[in-house]
């Protein structure tokens, strides 16, 4: 059975001579996809079966279950990511985050329109990177189904006007007057809470439009890798990379507690 659909390249891992196995978001879902001969030059195949590339995919279903690429016609190449290393990184790492979730029907096209927006800004090159991450994997996880409750203190409602306390484990959520009541430290500022409101609650137009203070961008950076971490059974093997070319300046509280998942 034949398929024609639009695609996005996550993952590309040679076998043979010059054959790919790809992992291809499409709005349906992830799927894998063998491309054979895909890395002769000479091949049609060869541009648009390559990593990030947003392609027109033309699939014939094998009796395995995998989908072979009959045709692919190249939409849109982001090969500006291959030029910083920290750019690609991060890419990588929201590939694998979003192969790791693997979307339903239902969440999948709208985590390639979220996923395309993000590799463009990447490769855009103006934006930090921190804050593209952040926005992309918060988005991505409540796309997921996994988001936090974060509008109301759950004891008094307090909405706003000072720091709140977000527990990752079970989504309790409570003002600084309550949290402290109850022994726990606040982890989140008044500028990284609004931020976090509005990467949750704005249009997708909107998501990576604001600008926060540099030590509120990290606190946010860090907690949600944490959601992340605890989101997904065990860390994304491209984290390590990603640590290590985006380094890592984290207050240690921020850090202490991306760690406490980590290393579940
Ligand atoms: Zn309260």
């Amino acid at each position: 059975m034949h398929s024609t659909t639009e695609g996005l390249v996550l993952r590309e891992v040679k076998f043979r001579e010059s054959d790919r196995m790809l992992t291809i978001l499409t709005p349906q879902g992830v799927v894998s996809a063998s491309a054979k001969g895909s890395l002769r030059l000479k091949s049609k195949l060869f541009s648009a079966c390559g990593l990030f590339c947003y392609s027109d995919f033309t699939l014939y279903e094998g009796r395995n279950g995998v989908y072979q690429v009959n045709e692919a016609q190249v939409k849109k190449l982001f090969f500006d990511i291959r030029n910083s290393v920290e750019g690609l990184a991060v890419a990588m790492y929201l590939a694998e985050l979003v192969v790791t979730l693997h979307p339903t029907a239902a969440e999948a096209e709208q985590m390639l329109r979220l996923l395309l927006n993000t590799l463009y800004l990447i490769s855009q090159g103006n934006k930090d990177l921190h804050q593209i991450c952040t926005v992309a994997e918060l988005r991505t996880i409540s796309l997921a189904g996994y988001m936090p409750n974060i509008v109301l203190c759950d004891e008094c409602e307090t909405y706003q006007g000072c720091n709140f306390y977000l527990d990752l484990q079970t989504g309790q959520f409570l003002c600084e007057h309550c949290a402290l009541k109850q022994g726990k430290q606040p982890n989140l500022d008044e500028a990284s809470l609004a931020a976090m409101r509005h990467i949750l609650l704005s249009e997708n137009k909107k998501i990576f439009s604001f600008s926060l203070a540099p030590k509120s961008m990290d606190r946010l950076y860090h907690l949600v890798r944490a959601q992340v971490l605890m989101v997904l059974e065990k860390p994304p093997k491209t984290l390590e990379f990603l640590n290590t070319v985006l380094g890592d300046h984290a207050e240690p509280n921020a850090q202490q507690e991306e760690n406490n998942y980590a290393s579940k």
